[in-house]
């Protein structure tokens, strides 16, 4: 039976090790992670991330070919495929600080498989690290190796998107193995090509050489999250000229060369990956001499900014351009609908901006806790051009902040309602009633623009929705 472990049991980690045990019931899959708290949440009734179907499919293999354990040298030492899934986020001091990827537990991992490795491995990078990440671990792992151990490093970066997590790995439109052009790279790429194949079909699984992998998912993610700062840059436009982004957004994406998928203009895309692998992305670009080609990927970035604060200021002026001591419901805080990850969701900026202006704000997201958005309150935007200014937040301003469980709640006596997250259950939500509560004039910013405008305005609500005509 070929054994297979996989190192951090995180957002990407778990579902993904999830899926493969799920349609390999001839691999045994162990996730081990150094946190005991997520390995216990994983063998419990309450998993440690909420992803439609992730429960589904973890109770139908968990004890059987799936495993979740803190045990992690016995059970890397045991396997022949060890994926490393940990987490690589932007370096908060130091050289490249603010853009460049931290592959501190990259690395402390890579240690560890040279340590207590006895057999040959394949090491699969499933997290998104640098372009050439590969080279440097394989001078790891081959330094720190005096056993004779045959290392194949491949690079297999994950195109799953939370909230669709399950589905995503169910039916990818593609499958990425680079390896080395080598015959034990070539043998290591068929053999994980094999583990795939249990469920992919064969057009779907890419090889190409290692870099060419490693440098795909930067771009993924640098392309789809252009696409959002291109159509949230047409939308500052739309409300300065009377056009309707969506109007736009739909005519654009009817040309075949460019697609109507994420064209969905929004108070600003979050989530841990987008401006974490475009500065990573940029930093690379500085690093190989190409300044000009640095600038263009930051552009995507500075826009995203740009929409988060134009958003802030949108909602102070036209509440006559002071929100002090008002109070506002903020629906939703996860970056997205369908998770409960907060990680660089534009929450937190607009939070921040309301908080300034002393605003107090009523906060209901189905699936983050009290404690998660205080934590994520108390974290200053990190300022990527100076990061030596970087301070903790002092917690102050929580005495202007109210988490409740319920939308009537968090709206209740408010001056206005900001719609952060587009969560199914805010389209169906009673709004004569959320107007009747509410103070007047009663104003709704919809940062989503999932709300039919036409419908509020007729209860009385002042309208704002992202690159739309103005409420008369
Ligand atoms: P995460 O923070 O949810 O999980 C990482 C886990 O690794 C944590 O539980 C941590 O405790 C564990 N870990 C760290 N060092 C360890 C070590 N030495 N030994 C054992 N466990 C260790 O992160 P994530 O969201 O799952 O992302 C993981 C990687 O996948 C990142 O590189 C990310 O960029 C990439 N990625 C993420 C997504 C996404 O949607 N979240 C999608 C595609 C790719």
């Amino acid at each position: 039976m070929v054994k297979i472990c996989c190192i951090g049991a995180g957002y990407v980690g778990g579902p993904t090790m999830a899926m493969i045990a799920l349609k390999c019931p001839d691999i045994q899959v162990v996730v081990v992670d150094i946190s005991k708290p997520r390995i216990a949440a994983w063998n419990s009734a309450d998993l440690p991330i909420y992803e439609p179907g992730l429960d589904e499919v973890v109770k139908a293999c968990r004890d059987k070919n799936l495993f979740f354990s803190t045990d992690v040298e016995k059970h890397v030492a045991e396997a022949d495929i060890v994926f490393v899934s940990v987490n690589t986020p932007t370096k908060t001091r130091g050289l490249g600080a603010g853009k460049a990827a931290d592959l501190t537990y990259w690395e402390s991992a890579a240690r560890m498989i040279a340590d207590v490795s006895k057999s040959d491995k394949i090491v699969v990078e499933k997290s998104t690290v640098p372009v050439k990440t590969a080279e440097a671990i394989e001078k790891i792992l081959t330094h720190n190796n005096d056993k004779g151990i045959n290392f194949q490093i491949l690079s297999n970066p994950e195109f799953l998107a939370e909230g669709t997590a399950i589905e995503d790995l169910a039916k990818p439109d593609r499958v990425l193995i680079g390896g080395r052009e080598t015959p034990g790279g070539r043998k290591a790429v068929e053999a994980l090509k094999a583990v795939y194949a249990h469920w992919v079909p064969e057009d779907r699984i890419l090889t190409t050489n290692l870099w060419s992998a490693e440098l795909s998912k930067l771009a993924a993610n640098a392309f789809l999250a252009q696409r959002i700062s291109s159509i949230n840059a047409m939308s500052a436009l739309c409300e300065s000229t009377g056009a309707n982004v969506s109007e736009v957004a739909y005519a654009v994406g009817k040309d075949s060369r460019i697609g109507p998928k994420f064209l969905n203009a929004s108070v600003g895309f979050g989530g841990s990956c987008f401006q974490k692998d475009i500065l990573n992305l940029v930093y690379i670009c500085e690093c190989n001499g190409l300044p000009e080609v640095a600038h263009y990927w930051k552009q995507v970035v500075q826009i995203n900014d740009y929409q988060k604060t134009r958003f802030v200021k949108r909602v102070v002026s036209s509440m006559f351009n002071t929100v002090s001591g008002k109070k506002i419901a903020i629906l939703g805080f996860a970056f997205k609908k369908d998770t409960g990850d907060t990680r660089e969701t534009p929450a937190i900026d607009v939070c921040h901006g309301l908080l300034g202006d002393k605003a107090l704000l009523s906060i209901y997201d189905p699936q983050v806790t009290e404690d998660q958005m205080k934590r994520d309150l108390a974290m200053n935007k990190f300022d990527w051009d100076h990061p030596q200014h970087l301070q903790p937040q002092s917690p102050t301003a929580f005495k202007q902040v109210s988490v409740v469980w319920d939308a009537y709640e968090a709206t209740k006596d408010a001056h206005a309602v900001c719609i952060i997250t587009e969560w199914d259950e805010f389209k169906k939500l009673d709004y004569q009633r959320i107007y009747d509560n509410m103070q007047k004039p009663a104003f709704i910013f919809d940062g989503r623009n999932v709300l039919g405008v036409e419908a509020l305005r007729k209860i009385g609500f002042v309208v704002y929705s992202i690159g739309k005509p103005l409420d008369p």
